[in-house]
């Protein structure tokens, strides 16, 4: 296992994400999960990051059973503060308090504000909480503040440079380099000295499956590489990047990231090519061209136009049947999908890339809708 250094703590490169452990009639399933914990510390995994929203509130009180059986002084435990229950300074005192109980431990070596954006950023200083967090910091309750994002850029700025923070956790990956913090983020942070922990760094499971037709450039140069391997390595060259979160679900995937996490090679200059061409082989798949600008909205009937082209294209480009399928049928998006779309047309003349929206809405809708049941990855 390959280790970094952060905040002083030599904490392995490749950490375990509690939050898609194998289920059992919609609860984890403690003894397929609990074998593939023993396989990664075995391993030489001692980052466990968990979450109190994971697995319906559970992960974090079967993380902390598993972990109390090893001693304390060889694994980092890192949960989050789910930001959206703060709606007072005493609500997170609560939150954090019942986290050290379910996770039976007396520190919480990692924390995080969860899921930061530029709303719950505003909400999280209004209500004072990152001092709150702070305090207990200074109490040794927490060894390490930081924050996880899932924003734009500019909000990613704003609040990497709000204050001194010990580390940050963003979606990275080769096809997001564009996208949220991506890779102006990372080189932010990097600047600023702030490590950088990477969520997604398989796009939800789609860079581990990717169709045949786009990696021809990975299996020229290693046949046998498997593409998982190949978005790790990507993400191991980077030496500001300490911790990289793969959310295993299964026994094979623990085995096959602690092969690729013992000695990733450092990538050569065909190899890093590679990605581009993949990428672009990827990017060729969208099914149009949506940038996601949002000129066409509001819809008056109610339809989130780019959403539902990014979760088209996303299938598009993807083929990854479980991830389209969720996202499709994700019930936060049932009344602005598609079907509510009447063609009225007034979307159209808005759109600067030309698209035929309501048409496109139409192929959309009668593609997404066809995608046999699988699951998710
Ligand atoms: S054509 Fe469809 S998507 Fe466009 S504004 Fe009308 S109802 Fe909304
Ligand atoms: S205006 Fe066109 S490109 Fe922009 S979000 Fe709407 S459909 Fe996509």
């Amino acid at each position: 296992m390959e280790y970094r250094e952060m905040g002083g703590k030599r904490v392995s490169l490749l950490g375990f994400g509690c939050m898609r452990f194998p289920e059992k009639r919609s609860r984890i399933d403690e003894d397929a999960a609990a074998s593939m914990l023993e396989a990664a510390y075995a391993g030489g995994v001692n980052y466990f990051d968990t979450a109190w929203v994971y697995h319906n509130d559970r992960s974090e009180d079967f993380v902390g059973r598993f972990l109390s059986s090893k001693p304390r002084d060889s694994f980092f435990v890192a949960t989050k503060l789910p930001c959206w229950l703060v709606k007072k300074p005493a609500d997170a005192e609560r939150i954090f308090a019942e986290q050290l109980r379910r996770l039976r431990v007396d520190r919480i070596d990692f924390y995080l504000l969860h899921a930061l954006n530029a709303h719950s950023w505003d909400e999280m200083e209004r209500l004072g909480v990152v001092d709150v967090l702070a305090r207990l910091k200074e109490s040794g309750s927490i060894g390490q503040l930081g924050f996880s994002f899932h924003d734009g850029y500019p909000t990613f700025e704003r609040i990497i440079r709000a204050r001194p923070w010990d580390f940050c956790q963003i979606q990275y990956n080769y096809m997001d380099v564009d996208y949220q913090a991506g890779r102006a983020g990372y080189e932010l942070a990097r600047a600023l000295g702030v490590p950088v922990i990477v969520m997604e760094p398989l796009r939800g499971g789609s860079l581990a499956r990717l169709p045949k037709s786009v990696t021809g450039p990975f299996r020229s140069l290693t046949p046998d590489a498997s593409d998982a391997s190949w978005a790790f390595r990507w993400l191991a060259g980077q030496d500001g990047i300490r911790v990289v979160l793969s959310g295993m679900s299964s026994a094979d995937q623990v085995a096959e990231n602690l092969r690729v996490f013992d000695k990733p090679a450092a990538l050569s200059a065909r190899e890093l090519a590679a990605f581009d061409e993949v990428a672009v082989e990827i990017r060729s798949r969208v099914r149009n061209r949506c940038t996601g600008c949002g000129y066409c909205m509001p819809c008056p009937s109610g339809v989130a136009i780019p959403w539902n082209f990014a979760v088209w294209n996303g299938w598009g480009m993807y083929e990854n049947a479980g991830e389209a399928r969720w996202n499709w049928h994700n019930k936060d998006f049932a009344d602005r999908r598609a079907d509510r779309c009447v063609s009225c047309g007034q979307c159209v003349p808005k759109c600067p890339q030309g698209i035929d929206i309501p048409a496109d809405l139409a192929r959309a809708r009668a593609e997404l809708d066809g995608i046999k049941r699988t699951r998710r990855v």
